[in-house]
């Protein structure tokens, strides 16, 4: 039985979700304006659609699993797992007002009204927050609003905040921070889910490896000590003897977000030669 993951057809999320699965050695047929393709070495079975609709897809059984933005989850409420954050598409869902707004504090949003394509988000929002704003469900082109006169802020992702900046508006408040994320239907036939645990598996070995490096050094003995306490590795670092009377090379796996104050460290304790590569994949 194949499991069926809808992902977005063309837009933001596109590319990093087929790399994703490519990545998990999954060979899926290319074919362009294609509406599915399957994988030739996998029992999968990908749909190609407008992120929007995927919460739905899923939960109504079109679609087993789905690719798409938390954003899009959390608006669209729909009866769905999310099993795990992917790390692409990052963006946040914001409010920004005219620049030429003195803003000092939420309660400055009371009567305002708001453009957003996210109704739900951006009123629980004001809700918690006890606003009481006017919201305008747009559905795109959110950011010309305040422009045109159609509305005094708006709600809307948010990544460089450039897009902002060309409007003449300002972020003042950030909702939610966002990222691609894998869904699943709640309920799956056995070995529908079989396979959903075997891709889980795959994305999670390919995501740490993303976020990892193999890192290769020559020490001098007499600091062997000193370097290898700077890094940890999986179990613990592989040393080999050089050729080299008195030196070792030092094999070993960084994180990426230690990286470059691990690397100045390993410098400062006489580490030579440094050569960092990337992982493929890393399963614990
Ligand atoms: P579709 O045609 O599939 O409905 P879309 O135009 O609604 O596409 P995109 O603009 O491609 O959607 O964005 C898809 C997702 O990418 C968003 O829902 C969000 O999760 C993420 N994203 C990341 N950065 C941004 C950004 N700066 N602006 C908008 N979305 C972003
Ligand atoms: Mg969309």
């Amino acid at each position: 039985m194949k499991l069926r993951i809808a992902i977005q057809k063309a837009g933001r999320l596109h590319e990093d979700s087929v790399r994703i699965l490519r990545d998990c050695g999954i060979d899926l047929n290319n074919g362009a304006n294609k509406l599915k393709t399957e994988a030739s070495n996998f029992p999968l079975e990908v749909f190609f659609l407008r992120d929007d609709d995927i919460p739905q897809y899923v939960e109504d059984g079109v679609a087993d699993a789905g690719i798409v933005g938390e954003n899009i989850v959390l608006e669209r409420q729909k009866q769905v797992h999310v099993l795990e954050r992917l790390g692409f598409g990052r963006c946040r869902l914001s409010i920004a007002v005219s620049r030429t707004l003195n803003y000092h504090s939420l309660a400055d949003l009371n009567g305002l009204r708001i453009a957003t394509s996210y109704p739900v988000i951006v009123g629980k929002f004001l809700e918690k927050n006890h606003i009481r704003a006017e919201i305008h469900e747009i559905s795109g082109s959110v950011e010309i609003a305040p422009g045109i006169g159609l509305a005094d802020a708006i709600g809307d992702l948010v990544s460089s905040g450039s897009t902002l900046f060309m409007n003449g508006l300002q972020e003042v408040e950030t909702i939610l921070a966002s990222e691609a994320v894998l869904i699943a239907a709640k309920s799956l036939s056995v070995d529908r889910d079989l396979v959903l645990k075997k891709l889980l598996f795959r994305i999670n070995a390919v995501r740490k490896a993303r976020n990892n490096k193999y890192i290769l050094l020559n020490a001098p003995n007499d600091k062997l000590k000193q370097i290898i306490g700077l890094l940890p590795g999986m179990k613990s670092p592989t040393v080999l003897p050089l050729a080299e009377e008195g030196w070792s090379s030092v094999h070993s796996v960084v994180n990426e977000d230690d990286f470059w104050e691990i690397i100045e460290n390993l410098k400062a304790n006489g580490a030579q030669g440094i050569l960092v590569v990337p992982i493929e994949k890393m399963i614990l």
